[in-house]
């Protein structure tokens, strides 16, 4: 597996699509300071996963290029390794492919991703490409400026790191690492099983016990069904028979009803008779009333002349007592006159 092609736009001081050949074993790149020679190799540690920080950035964005003097900042940076891998030593579902192409994008908006051979995968199948074959972010095929001399100095658990690499022994260590975390994993999924089966067959006891008696209630809501439906029938015989003596009933009703009606009928013609007959006498009565009323008028005004002819000869036999005396008085008067003159005649006769 070789490293063939590395192609590269928007990266760090690389903002025009920019493609290194890499065409034999032992390839050199010489230039002044700061004209970019340290960028191709953080390119390559980029693709593999490394981490801005340790490409002399703070953050995701500072790899992508960021303006210059007489340029604008660009949006996104991408890289593309192509390898050579016709002595086969990519394996697993990538030992087919004669090239491989490995591709890292980043943009501003902070979004990254990788792709195999042009396929969107995770950053860790990137990764485990290259488990043992030496590459890597960290791997001892990248050797920078210091780096043999922290290799000497390294403490025998880092230089492990790197020896076990060498020996291509990482990649087993890694899968068996990985081995024991899915066994871990598995063990702790079968607990949880084991939990979820006590609970299920705890459950399953009480579904059984309420599966019962729902098939208790079931029959005994049938018997009840049933009874409902003979006590219904029943029910029915009994308003049947009851709705045919009622109708019998109203028969007879409805005769003596018409019966009614006529004598009814018979009532009110004899009542509006009477009603004539009334208002008749009414009248006569009326009539007599009136008649009643005047004779009345009459006796009252013939009492009151009784009475006025009663003071009248009252008054009258007064006034012939008083005639009564007078006259005897005048009489009286008379006689004692005829004496007088009778004496007075004497005395003329003697006086002759
Ligand atoms: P030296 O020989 O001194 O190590 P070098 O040739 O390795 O230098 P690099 O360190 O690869 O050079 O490149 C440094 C250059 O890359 C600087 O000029 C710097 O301005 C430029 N550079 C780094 N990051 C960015 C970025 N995000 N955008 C634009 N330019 C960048």
């Amino acid at each position: 597996m070789r490293l063939s092609k590395i192609k590269m736009a928007g990266f760090k001081s690389f903002v025009d699509p920019t493609i290194i050949q890499l065409p034999s074993e032992l390839v050199g790149v010489v230039g002044p300071n700061g004209c970019g020679k340290s960028n191709i190799i953080d390119a390559v540690r980029w693709v593999m996963g490394e981490r801005s920080k340790h490409l002399r950035g703070d953050s995701m964005e500072d790899v992508i290029f960021n303006g210059s003097n007489t340029r604008k900042p660009v949006g996104q940076a991408s890289i593309e390794l192509i390898f050579d891998n016709s002595d086969g030593a990519i394996g697993g579902q990538y030992a087919q492919y004669g090239e491989i192409s490995i591709r890292r994008q980043v943009s501003r908006d902070g979004q990254s991703k990788y792709l195999i051979n042009g396929t969107k995968c995770r950053q860790r199948d990137v990764k485990d490409i290259f488990l043992g074959t030496g590459l890597g972010p960290h791997s001892y095929a990248i050797i920078e400026q210091g780096m043999i001399s922290q290799l000497i100095e390294a403490k025998p658990e880092d230089l492990r790191i790197f020896l076990e690499e060498a020996a291509g022994i990482s990649k087993y260590k890694e899968r068996r690492r990985e081995t024991e975390n899915r066994m871990r994993h598995t063990r702790e999924n079968l607990d949880r099983l084991n939990d979820l089966r006590e609970e299920i067959e705890k459950q399953l006891n009480r579904l059984k016990r309420q599966a019962n008696t729902a098939e208790r209630y079931k029959k005994l809501k049938e018997e009840e069904r049933r009874v409902k439906a003979e006590l219904l029938c029943l029910n029915w015989q009994i308003q049947d028979t009851e709705t045919r003596e009622r109708e019998q009933e109203l028969k007879v009703k409805e005769t003596r009803l018409d019966q009614l009606t006529a004598e009814l009928r018979a009532a009110e013609v004899s009542l509006e008779k009477l009603r004539a007959e009334h208002t008749e006498a009414n009248e006569a009565f009326n009539k007599v009333q009136g008649h009643y009323y005047r004779l009345g008028g009459d006796i009252s005004r013939t009492e009151q002349s009784i009475q006025f002819s009663k003071d009248a000869r009252e008054r009258q036999q007064h006034e012939c007592q008083g005639i009564q005396t007078e006259l005897e008085e005048s009489v009286g008067q008379m006689d004692n006159d005829r004496e007088r003159m009778l004496g007075m005649q004497k005395d003329i006769d003697e006086l002759e």
